[in-house]
Protein backbone atom coordinates (compact mmCIF):
# COMPACT_ATOMS: atom_id res chain seq x y z
CA UNK A 1 0.00 0.00 0.00
CA UNK A 2 1.23 3.69 -0.56
CA UNK A 3 1.01 6.29 1.54
CA UNK A 4 -2.17 7.87 0.36
CA UNK A 5 -4.07 4.33 0.48
CA UNK A 6 -3.06 3.93 3.90
CA UNK A 7 -4.56 7.80 4.63
CA UNK A 8 -7.58 6.46 2.91
CA UNK A 9 -7.92 3.52 4.73
CA UNK A 10 -7.60 5.56 8.42
CA UNK A 11 -4.15 4.51 8.54
CA UNK A 12 -1.78 6.58 10.54
CA UNK A 13 1.82 5.80 9.69
CA UNK A 14 4.92 7.10 11.50
CA UNK A 15 5.37 9.72 8.73
CA UNK A 16 2.06 11.09 9.41
CA UNK A 17 3.13 11.24 12.93
CA UNK A 18 6.30 12.99 12.29
CA UNK A 19 4.88 15.78 9.55
CA UNK A 20 1.66 16.37 12.61
CA UNK A 21 3.70 16.81 15.24
CA UNK A 22 6.39 19.00 13.31
CA UNK A 23 3.25 21.17 11.99
CA UNK A 24 1.40 21.43 14.80
CA UNK A 25 -1.44 20.10 12.80
CA UNK A 26 -3.70 16.76 14.17
CA UNK A 27 -3.07 13.70 12.66
CA UNK A 28 -6.71 13.15 11.50
CA UNK A 29 -6.18 17.16 9.66
CA UNK A 30 -3.45 15.40 7.99
CA UNK A 31 -4.58 12.32 7.09
CA UNK A 32 -7.63 13.41 5.42
CA UNK A 33 -5.75 16.15 3.73
CA UNK A 34 -2.88 13.49 2.61
CA UNK A 35 -6.36 10.95 1.45
CA UNK A 36 -7.66 13.59 -0.81
CA UNK A 37 -4.46 14.73 -2.45
CA UNK A 38 -3.94 18.46 -0.86
CA UNK A 39 -0.92 17.02 1.15
CA UNK A 40 1.72 14.97 0.16
CA UNK A 41 4.86 13.71 1.92
CA UNK A 42 7.37 12.57 0.04
CA UNK A 43 9.29 9.34 0.48
CA UNK A 44 10.74 7.00 -1.49
CA UNK A 45 9.32 3.57 0.19
CA UNK A 46 12.74 1.90 0.42
CA UNK A 47 14.66 5.34 2.02
CA UNK A 48 15.04 6.55 5.49
CA UNK A 49 14.76 10.23 5.59
CA UNK A 50 15.79 11.74 8.54
CA UNK A 51 13.46 14.80 8.46
CA UNK A 52 10.73 14.25 6.38
CA UNK A 53 7.90 17.30 5.22
CA UNK A 54 4.37 17.27 4.60
CA UNK A 55 3.87 19.45 1.71
CA UNK A 56 0.34 21.36 1.08
CA UNK A 57 -3.01 22.30 2.76
CA UNK A 58 -2.61 24.04 6.24
CA UNK A 59 0.84 23.36 6.15
CA UNK A 60 4.13 25.67 6.50
CA UNK A 61 4.97 27.08 2.93
CA UNK A 62 8.31 24.80 1.83
CA UNK A 63 11.84 25.59 -0.03
CA UNK A 64 13.18 23.59 -2.27
CA UNK A 65 17.13 24.13 -3.29
CA UNK A 66 18.50 23.02 -6.77
CA UNK A 67 22.01 21.33 -7.03
CA UNK A 68 23.54 19.51 -9.92
CA UNK A 69 26.39 18.90 -12.15
CA UNK A 70 27.03 20.43 -15.77
CA UNK A 71 28.67 18.90 -18.44
CA UNK A 72 31.14 22.18 -18.07
CA UNK A 73 31.30 21.37 -13.73
CA UNK A 74 31.04 18.15 -12.42
CA UNK A 75 32.64 17.13 -9.48
CA UNK A 76 30.72 15.27 -7.01
CA UNK A 77 32.81 16.72 -4.10
CA UNK A 78 31.31 19.96 -4.66
CA UNK A 79 27.80 19.13 -5.29
CA UNK A 80 28.15 17.38 -1.35
CA UNK A 81 29.46 20.65 -0.33
CA UNK A 82 25.93 22.07 -2.05
CA UNK A 83 24.09 19.84 -0.25
CA UNK A 84 25.36 20.51 3.05
CA UNK A 85 24.99 24.23 2.53
CA UNK A 86 21.61 24.03 1.50
CA UNK A 87 20.46 21.92 4.51
CA UNK A 88 22.50 24.32 6.98
CA UNK A 89 20.73 27.02 5.30
CA UNK A 90 17.23 25.35 5.90
CA UNK A 91 16.19 23.67 2.84
CA UNK A 92 13.01 21.65 3.38
CA UNK A 93 14.09 19.25 -0.01
CA UNK A 94 16.65 18.89 -2.85
CA UNK A 95 16.92 18.42 -5.96
CA UNK A 96 19.81 16.95 -7.69
CA UNK A 97 19.69 18.35 -11.52
CA UNK A 98 22.61 16.36 -12.52
CA UNK A 99 23.59 16.12 -16.60
CA UNK A 100 27.19 16.21 -16.79
CA UNK A 101 29.76 13.19 -15.15
CA UNK A 102 28.68 10.37 -13.52
CA UNK A 103 24.81 11.27 -13.17
CA UNK A 104 24.20 7.59 -10.85
CA UNK A 105 27.12 7.99 -9.03
CA UNK A 106 26.60 12.03 -8.34
CA UNK A 107 22.66 10.44 -7.34
CA UNK A 108 23.69 7.96 -5.20
CA UNK A 109 26.36 10.03 -2.99
CA UNK A 110 23.75 12.83 -2.80
CA UNK A 111 20.82 10.31 -1.31
CA UNK A 112 23.56 9.43 1.55
CA UNK A 113 24.25 12.93 1.73
CA UNK A 114 20.86 14.67 2.24
CA UNK A 115 19.04 14.21 5.18
CA UNK A 116 15.74 15.59 3.40
CA UNK A 117 13.56 14.26 0.77
CA UNK A 118 15.60 14.06 -2.85
CA UNK A 119 13.64 15.05 -6.25
CA UNK A 120 15.13 14.29 -9.61
CA UNK A 121 13.92 15.08 -13.28
CA UNK A 122 14.77 11.68 -14.69
CA UNK A 123 15.20 13.04 -18.16
CA UNK A 124 18.18 14.88 -18.01
CA UNK A 125 20.28 11.64 -17.40
CA UNK A 126 17.92 9.40 -19.72
CA UNK A 127 18.93 12.44 -22.64
CA UNK A 128 22.62 12.27 -21.68
CA UNK A 129 22.83 8.23 -21.91
CA UNK A 130 20.30 8.52 -25.05
CA UNK A 131 22.78 10.95 -26.85
CA UNK A 132 25.88 8.04 -26.01
CA UNK A 133 23.98 5.35 -27.06
CA UNK A 134 21.86 6.82 -30.53
CA UNK A 135 24.16 9.51 -31.21
CA UNK A 136 20.79 12.41 -31.64
CA UNK A 137 18.33 13.18 -29.48
CA UNK A 138 14.96 12.46 -31.45
CA UNK A 139 16.51 8.90 -32.27
CA UNK A 140 16.63 7.82 -28.80
CA UNK A 141 14.79 5.28 -27.85
CA UNK A 142 11.54 5.79 -25.55
CA UNK A 143 12.62 2.53 -23.56
CA UNK A 144 15.58 4.84 -21.62
CA UNK A 145 13.61 7.42 -20.03
CA UNK A 146 11.44 4.74 -18.34
CA UNK A 147 14.79 2.15 -17.58
CA UNK A 148 16.18 5.89 -16.31
CA UNK A 149 13.02 6.40 -14.05
CA UNK A 150 13.30 2.66 -12.53
CA UNK A 151 16.70 3.11 -11.79
CA UNK A 152 16.76 6.73 -10.03
CA UNK A 153 13.50 5.10 -7.81
CA UNK A 154 15.84 2.18 -7.01
CA UNK A 155 18.10 4.12 -6.06
CA UNK A 156 15.63 5.91 -3.80
CA UNK A 157 14.66 8.94 -5.04
CA UNK A 158 11.59 10.70 -3.37
CA UNK A 159 10.03 12.89 -5.95
CA UNK A 160 10.38 13.28 -9.68
CA UNK A 161 9.73 15.55 -12.49
CA UNK A 162 8.20 14.46 -15.26
CA UNK A 163 7.01 16.85 -18.30
CA UNK A 164 3.75 14.68 -19.00
CA UNK A 165 1.71 17.47 -19.97
CA UNK A 166 3.61 19.08 -22.72
CA UNK A 167 1.51 17.40 -25.45
CA UNK A 168 1.02 17.64 -29.05
CA UNK A 169 -1.57 20.05 -28.72
CA UNK A 170 -0.29 22.48 -26.24
CA UNK A 171 3.10 22.50 -28.20
CA UNK A 172 0.69 23.91 -31.41
CA UNK A 173 -0.66 26.18 -29.30
CA UNK A 174 2.50 27.31 -28.29
CA UNK A 175 3.43 28.06 -32.08
CA UNK A 176 0.39 29.49 -33.38
CA UNK A 177 0.53 32.48 -30.70
CA UNK A 178 4.22 32.75 -30.49
CA UNK A 179 6.32 33.32 -27.16
CA UNK A 180 9.17 35.62 -26.54
CA UNK A 181 11.70 33.01 -24.84
CA UNK A 182 10.06 29.82 -26.43
CA UNK A 183 10.44 27.16 -23.98
CA UNK A 184 12.36 27.81 -21.43
CA UNK A 185 12.53 24.21 -18.61
CA UNK A 186 15.20 21.79 -19.85
CA UNK A 187 13.16 18.97 -19.16
CA UNK A 188 10.41 20.70 -21.77
CA UNK A 189 13.09 21.24 -24.43
CA UNK A 190 14.01 17.84 -24.20
CA UNK A 191 10.71 16.19 -24.69
CA UNK A 192 9.94 18.57 -27.62
CA UNK A 193 12.89 18.02 -29.14
CA UNK A 194 12.26 14.15 -29.19
CA UNK A 195 8.57 14.49 -29.75
CA UNK A 196 9.63 16.70 -33.20
CA UNK A 197 11.65 14.50 -34.22
CA UNK A 198 9.78 11.29 -33.99
CA UNK A 199 6.74 12.81 -34.74
CA UNK A 200 5.04 11.33 -32.02
CA UNK A 201 3.00 11.71 -28.72
CA UNK A 202 4.90 12.20 -25.27
CA UNK A 203 5.54 9.21 -24.25
CA UNK A 204 5.21 10.31 -20.71
CA UNK A 205 1.66 11.17 -21.46
CA UNK A 206 0.90 8.59 -23.84
CA UNK A 207 2.37 6.00 -21.06
CA UNK A 208 1.32 7.25 -18.08
CA UNK A 209 -0.02 4.55 -16.64
CA UNK A 210 3.23 2.84 -16.72
CA UNK A 211 4.70 5.34 -14.89
CA UNK A 212 2.18 5.41 -12.67
CA UNK A 213 3.24 1.55 -12.10
CA UNK A 214 6.73 2.55 -11.40
CA UNK A 215 5.99 5.39 -8.79
CA UNK A 216 3.85 2.93 -7.26
CA UNK A 217 5.80 0.39 -6.50
CA UNK A 218 8.07 2.67 -4.78
CA UNK A 219 5.84 5.02 -3.18
CA UNK A 220 7.53 8.07 -5.10
CA UNK A 221 5.82 11.34 -5.47
CA UNK A 222 5.36 12.66 -9.21
CA UNK A 223 5.91 16.58 -9.84
CA UNK A 224 4.18 16.72 -12.71
CA UNK A 225 6.43 19.34 -14.66
CA UNK A 226 5.43 22.66 -16.41
CA UNK A 227 7.77 22.38 -19.32
CA UNK A 228 6.04 25.23 -21.29
CA UNK A 229 6.21 27.49 -18.50
CA UNK A 230 6.94 30.95 -19.30
CA UNK A 231 10.26 32.04 -19.14
CA UNK A 232 9.93 35.72 -19.39
CA UNK A 233 7.11 38.63 -18.50
CA UNK A 234 5.80 38.73 -21.80
CA UNK A 235 4.89 34.84 -22.07
CA UNK A 236 3.72 34.94 -18.84
CA UNK A 237 -0.49 33.03 -18.36
CA UNK A 238 -0.26 32.09 -22.23
CA UNK A 239 -2.39 29.54 -23.89
CA UNK A 240 0.03 26.73 -24.00
CA UNK A 241 1.04 26.81 -19.97
CA UNK A 242 -2.79 26.76 -19.47
CA UNK A 243 -3.29 24.39 -21.74
CA UNK A 244 -0.39 22.17 -20.19
CA UNK A 245 -1.64 22.68 -17.08
CA UNK A 246 -5.68 21.75 -17.68
CA UNK A 247 -3.57 18.22 -19.00
CA UNK A 248 -1.68 17.92 -15.06
CA UNK A 249 -5.10 18.39 -13.76
CA UNK A 250 -6.38 15.42 -15.34
CA UNK A 251 -2.94 13.47 -15.10
CA UNK A 252 -3.09 14.09 -11.02
CA UNK A 253 -6.04 12.79 -10.90
CA UNK A 254 -5.51 9.55 -12.44
CA UNK A 255 -2.40 9.46 -9.93
CA UNK A 256 -4.70 9.71 -7.04
CA UNK A 257 -6.79 6.78 -8.43
CA UNK A 258 -3.92 4.58 -8.67
CA UNK A 259 -2.66 5.33 -5.05
CA UNK A 260 0.09 8.00 -6.33
CA UNK A 261 0.98 10.89 -4.76
CA UNK A 262 1.17 14.11 -7.09
CA UNK A 263 2.47 17.95 -7.06
CA UNK A 264 2.01 19.94 -9.19
CA UNK A 265 4.51 22.96 -10.61
CA UNK A 266 4.10 26.17 -12.35
CA UNK A 267 5.89 29.02 -13.21
CA UNK A 268 8.15 30.44 -13.78
CA UNK A 269 8.34 34.51 -14.89
CA UNK A 270 5.02 36.20 -13.94
CA UNK A 271 3.96 39.70 -13.39
CA UNK A 272 2.83 40.19 -10.11
CA UNK A 273 -0.35 40.88 -11.10
CA UNK A 274 -0.84 37.08 -12.59
CA UNK A 275 0.23 35.79 -9.79
CA UNK A 276 -3.38 35.01 -7.37
CA UNK A 277 -5.41 33.86 -10.83
CA UNK A 278 -2.61 31.35 -11.16
CA UNK A 279 -2.39 29.79 -7.75
CA UNK A 280 -6.24 29.67 -8.09
CA UNK A 281 -6.29 28.04 -11.29
CA UNK A 282 -4.09 25.47 -9.87
CA UNK A 283 -5.81 24.74 -7.06
CA UNK A 284 -9.21 24.36 -9.16
CA UNK A 285 -7.72 22.50 -12.25
CA UNK A 286 -5.93 20.38 -10.17
CA UNK A 287 -8.44 19.59 -7.31
CA UNK A 288 -6.44 21.36 -4.76
CA UNK A 289 -3.09 19.44 -5.59
CA UNK A 290 -0.39 21.02 -4.08
CA UNK A 291 1.28 23.90 -5.85
CA UNK A 292 5.14 24.15 -6.41
CA UNK A 293 6.01 27.49 -7.71
CA UNK A 294 9.46 28.22 -10.25
CA UNK A 295 10.02 31.36 -8.50
CA UNK A 296 7.89 33.17 -9.85
CA UNK A 297 9.74 35.94 -10.78
CA UNK A 298 8.30 39.01 -11.08
CA UNK A 299 10.34 40.81 -13.80
CA UNK A 300 13.24 40.18 -15.92
CA UNK A 301 15.50 42.64 -16.02
CA UNK A 302 17.75 41.78 -12.42
CA UNK A 303 20.14 39.41 -13.42
CA UNK A 304 22.42 38.66 -10.54
CA UNK A 305 19.64 39.42 -8.23
CA UNK A 306 17.12 36.95 -9.75
CA UNK A 307 17.22 35.17 -5.73
CA UNK A 308 15.32 38.96 -4.45
CA UNK A 309 13.12 38.88 -7.65
CA UNK A 310 11.80 35.16 -6.81
CA UNK A 311 11.48 35.80 -3.02
CA UNK A 312 8.87 38.80 -4.19
CA UNK A 313 6.52 36.23 -6.45
CA UNK A 314 7.20 33.37 -4.10
CA UNK A 315 5.89 35.52 -1.09
CA UNK A 316 2.64 36.10 -2.91
CA UNK A 317 2.13 33.24 -4.81
CA UNK A 318 2.72 31.27 -1.19
CA UNK A 319 0.18 33.62 0.66
CA UNK A 320 -2.68 32.81 -1.75
CA UNK A 321 -2.08 29.22 -1.52
CA UNK A 322 1.32 27.70 -3.32
CA UNK A 323 2.91 25.40 -0.55
CA UNK A 324 6.35 24.89 -2.39
CA UNK A 325 8.83 27.67 -3.73
CA UNK A 326 11.63 26.00 -5.89
CA UNK A 327 14.19 28.65 -5.01
CA UNK A 328 16.66 30.90 -6.87
CA UNK A 329 19.70 31.70 -6.53
CA UNK A 330 21.63 35.10 -7.12
CA UNK A 331 22.96 32.97 -10.63
CA UNK A 332 19.85 32.40 -12.41
CA UNK A 333 20.27 33.23 -15.73
CA UNK A 334 23.76 33.41 -15.86
CA UNK A 335 26.06 30.68 -14.18
CA UNK A 336 25.75 26.83 -12.47
CA UNK A 337 25.29 28.42 -8.84
CA UNK A 338 28.27 28.29 -6.23
CA UNK A 339 28.23 27.30 -2.42
CA UNK A 340 27.35 31.32 -1.93
CA UNK A 341 24.91 31.22 -4.15
CA UNK A 342 23.30 28.30 -2.54
CA UNK A 343 23.45 29.75 0.67
CA UNK A 344 21.71 32.99 -0.70
CA UNK A 345 18.92 31.49 -2.82
CA UNK A 346 17.84 29.18 -0.04
CA UNK A 347 17.72 31.60 2.89
CA UNK A 348 15.69 34.60 0.09
CA UNK A 349 12.91 31.54 -0.70
CA UNK A 350 12.85 30.62 3.43
CA UNK A 351 12.12 34.77 3.83
CA UNK A 352 9.25 34.45 1.10
CA UNK A 353 7.99 31.42 2.59
CA UNK A 354 8.02 32.74 6.43
CA UNK A 355 6.35 35.98 5.49
CA UNK A 356 3.48 33.81 3.55
CA UNK A 357 2.78 31.83 6.88
CA UNK A 358 2.68 34.91 8.82
CA UNK A 359 0.12 36.05 6.84
CA UNK A 360 -1.76 33.36 6.55
CA UNK A 361 -1.82 33.25 10.65
CA UNK A 362 0.24 29.85 10.98
CA UNK A 363 0.74 30.18 14.39
CA UNK A 364 4.33 28.71 14.83
CA UNK A 365 5.48 31.36 12.45
CA UNK A 366 3.55 34.20 14.69
CA UNK A 367 5.29 32.95 17.62
CA UNK A 368 8.70 33.21 16.13
CA UNK A 369 7.97 36.75 15.51
CA UNK A 370 6.96 37.91 18.44
CA UNK A 371 9.71 36.11 20.56
CA UNK A 372 11.97 37.87 18.19
CA UNK A 373 10.36 41.11 18.96
CA UNK A 374 10.76 40.66 22.27
CA UNK A 375 14.14 40.01 21.86
CA UNK A 376 14.91 42.97 19.56
CA UNK A 377 13.56 45.87 22.52
CA UNK A 378 15.56 43.68 25.11
CA UNK A 379 18.68 43.99 22.60
CA UNK A 380 19.25 40.64 23.54
CA UNK A 381 21.38 39.61 20.05
CA UNK A 382 22.19 35.75 21.75
CA UNK A 383 18.31 35.77 21.56
CA UNK A 384 17.61 37.34 17.95
CA UNK A 385 20.40 35.23 16.39
CA UNK A 386 18.83 31.90 17.80
CA UNK A 387 15.53 32.75 16.31
CA UNK A 388 17.10 34.64 13.11
CA UNK A 389 16.42 33.13 9.53
CA UNK A 390 20.26 33.20 8.88
CA UNK A 391 22.07 33.37 12.33
CA UNK A 392 24.89 33.19 10.62
CA UNK A 393 24.36 36.76 9.37
CA UNK A 394 23.29 38.05 12.76
CA UNK A 395 26.59 36.97 14.22
CA UNK A 396 28.73 38.38 11.78
CA UNK A 397 27.05 41.90 11.52
CA UNK A 398 27.26 41.97 15.23
CA UNK A 399 30.42 40.87 15.81
CA UNK A 400 32.35 44.43 15.09
CA UNK A 401 29.95 46.14 18.32
CA UNK A 402 31.42 46.80 20.97
CA UNK A 403 28.25 47.77 23.32
CA UNK A 404 26.21 44.82 24.33
CA UNK A 405 23.26 46.98 24.89
CA UNK A 406 22.52 48.80 22.13
CA UNK A 407 24.19 49.07 18.61
CA UNK A 408 25.72 51.69 16.57
CA UNK A 409 22.52 52.60 14.82
CA UNK A 410 21.55 55.16 17.33
CA UNK A 411 24.10 54.90 19.96
CA UNK A 412 22.55 56.36 22.95
CA UNK A 413 19.73 57.70 21.58
CA UNK A 414 18.28 53.73 21.45
CA UNK A 415 15.16 54.40 21.62
CA UNK A 416 14.41 50.81 22.37
CA UNK A 417 16.48 51.27 25.63
CA UNK A 418 14.99 54.44 26.48
CA UNK A 419 11.49 53.04 26.39
CA UNK A 420 12.36 50.03 28.77
CA UNK A 421 13.30 52.63 31.17
CA UNK A 422 10.09 54.01 30.79
CA UNK A 423 7.58 51.04 30.06
CA UNK A 424 9.70 48.43 31.61
CA UNK A 425 10.70 44.81 29.73
S1 LIG B 1 20.41 51.49 18.80
FE1 LIG B 1 18.65 51.84 17.46
S2 LIG B 1 18.78 50.18 15.94
FE2 LIG B 1 20.15 49.61 17.62
S3 LIG B 1 18.89 48.39 19.01
FE3 LIG B 1 18.68 50.48 19.74
S4 LIG B 1 16.86 51.25 18.66
FE4 LIG B 1 17.49 49.39 17.60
Amino acid sequence: MTLIEKARRGKITSEMRGVAKKEQVSLEFLRDNISKGRIVIPKNRYRKIKHICGIGKGLSTKINANIGTSPQKANIKNELKKVKEALKAGADTIMDLSCGGNIPRIRQAILKESAVPLGTVPIYEAIVEGIKKHKELRKIDKEIFFDVIERQAEDGVDFMTIHAGVTRKAISKLRRQGRVTGIVSRGGAFIVEWMMGQKKENPFYTEFDRLLEIARRYDITLSLGDGLRPGSISDATDAAQVQELITLGELAVRARKKGVQVIIEGPGHLPLDHIEANVKLEKKVCKGAPFYVLGPLVTDIAPGHDHLVSAIGGTLAAFHGADFLCFVTPAEHLRLPDLSDIREGVIASRIAAHAADIAKGLKRALRLDREMSTCRYRRDWKGQMRLAIDPQKVKAMRSGEKDVDICTMCGPYCSMKRMEKIFGK
